[in-house]
């Protein structure tokens, strides 16, 4: 399969990239990858009415956070290009007349308002679901009823008209989805598709097809609510004499208790975000994302990844590459996948833990005026596993920097005794007594010390730790000591015991 696997995402720019769109690129990605071959993006911008301003943007950024960015497409470049519909418009007529003169599609001129006398006398007599078909169509306005001399005039003529795809009757149309096996659907169920408006433009399922074949893609991997569009693609594949790409249809993403698709609202209702960047709507609204939520790429991205596939053994914890050597359609599930905020944040505190501790030091430098790099390092290294993200550094690592004036009141009634003032009098004189003062030096005084005095270690380090951070719990203690440095410890001790006399 390798080289000639040609992949594409193909968003519409009607609004933000909603979570379920990143996993349809990423898939991608992972699959061109994988194969050694191409990621395309492709904007999809042949309904006019809903394009977004800014939402284009919005997704090459998305992509770009997220790290899965493609290979070829707009403002990239590739040799297919344009990779925006709109700028291709002019490709798509050829291609529809093609269709007609093969007797596959036919002009239709019915009116909006006769289409919607056709419906309402149909649902009137009972039918509610009217359908422009191979057996209504033998009673509307179109190139199959009217005289060829009459259409030839309307179109001279310059009428509004339609190109509507001439579905074959009673037909299985099969192909086989990489995911979903084998599907079957009967064209008596499909309709004649608008395939070209009177706006000029192609409809998504003319202009996607003919793109994917033109732009040369080998599988078309996307969400599950296009499986119904995939029948009247295969025909339309047929219809050109192509051949098709193969399909893989991607399960839906699901809300957390598993009823119904995740949407927009969800993520205001559970407190999560659904898109992977902010995204201020034109009313003023914004909608969260998870860059700026503090998510890190690594996590989202395999957060991701496991909604709605799974490597077939127990590990979890996957970097980009490790998911490009691990993933296969093969292993994506039929059924939604549910989404789990808890899940998300797991992978976030996971992936946290594996950053460098002098990256965690840039990244949260500003957030410490005038404290040293080197010293921010060591910070980060003890604190990394008690945060989830990034920013919440600052609040864990006060007493670093500064005594504390906030003493756990918690430990202080539970732990603090009559005696544990003579007792930590005792440990400071053991302090000083220190010449080198490292995190090991003061781990073996300590020993020495409670050894003496024939007391356990919980009789003796939370009263230490109360009193130089003020906390009843944190990292490892002796750290901190060597951290912060004889002196410092000193003269905390000294003022929390006077604070304790
Ligand atoms: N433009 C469609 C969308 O917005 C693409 C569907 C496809 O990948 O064929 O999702």
């Amino acid at each position: 399969m390798s080289n000639s696997v040609r992949v594409r995402f193909a968003p519409s720019p009607t609004g933000p990239l909603h979570i379920g769109g990143v996993r349809t690129a990423l898939y991608n990605y992972l699959f061109a990858k994988k194969h050694n071959g191409t990621f395309v993006i492709r904007i999809e911008d042949t309904d006019q009415t809903r394009f977004v301003p800014g939402a284009q943007d919005y997704i090459m950024k998305s992509l770009e956070w997220a790290g899965i960015m493609p290979t070829e497409g707009p403002g990239i470049g590739g040799e297919y290009g344009p990779y925006i519909q709109s700028e291709r418009k002019e490709m798509y007529m050829p291609y529809a007349e093609q269709l007609i003169a093969n007797d596959k599609a036919y002009y239709a001129f019915d009116t909006a308002e006769e289409l919607d006398t056709m419906r309402e006398n149909a649902k009137n007599s009972g039918m509610p679901n009217w359908q422009y078909n191979s057996i209504t169509r033998t009673s509307m306005v179109n190139s199959l009823t009217l005289p060829k001399e009459e259409v030839q005039k309307r179109l001279d003529n310059g009428d509004p008209y339609v190109i509507r795809m001439k579905m074959p009757r009673n037909q299985d149309v099969r192909f086989e989805d990489i995911i979903r096996g084998w599907v079957v659907v009967n064209t008596n169920n499909l309709d004649d598709k608008v395939l070209f408006k009177s706006d000029g433009m192609p409809t998504y399922h003319l202009a996607n097809i003919i793109d994917d074949h033109t732009m040369k893609i080998s599988h078309v991997i996307r969400g599950e609510e296009w499986l119904p569009s995939a029948p009247l693609h295969v025909l339309l594949y047929q219809a050109f004499g192509w051949e098709a790409p193969q399909f893989a249809h991607l399960p839906l993403l699901l809300k957390p208790d598993g009823n119904g698709k995740l949407s927009k609202r969800d993520g205001d209702r559970l407190g999560f975000p659904v898109f992977p960047l902010n995204w201020l709507t034109a009313e003023g609204e914004t909608f969260p994302g998870y860059k700026e939520d503090g998510y890190l790429p690594e996590s989202f991205i395999n957060m991701l990844a496991f909604l709605g596939w799974n490597p077939g053994t127990t590990q979890e914890l996957f970097s980009l590459d490790e998911l490009v050597e691990s993933f296969s359609l093969e292993r994506v599930s039929k059924s939604g996948a549910k989404f789990d905020p808890d899940k998300t944040k797991w992978f976030q505190q996971q992936h946290l833990r594996q950053q460098a501790d002098s990256w965690i030091a840039e990244q949260v430098q500003s957030d410490f005026p005038g404290v040293a790099i080197d010293r921010l390092t060591i910070v980060a290294g003890l604190l990394k596993e008690r945060i989830t993200f990034l920013h919440e550094l600052k609040a864990e690592a006060d007493y670093f920097f500064e005594a504390p004036t906030y003493f756990d009141e918690k430990t202080l009634s539970k732990k603090w005794k009559d005696n544990s003032n003579a007792l930590m009098t005792d440990w400071l004189g053991e302090l000083e007594k220190i010449t080198s003062f490292t995190p090991e030096s003061v781990d073996a005084s300590f020993k020495a010390f409670i050894q003496a005095k024939e007391l356990g270690i919980g009789a003796v380090m939370p009263l230490f730790r109360l009193l130089i951070t003020g906390k009843g719990m944190g990292p490892g203690i002796f750290d901190i000591a060597a951290f912060l440095g004889k002196e410092e410890v000193i003269a905390r001790m000294k003022s929390g015991l006077q604070k304790f006399a």
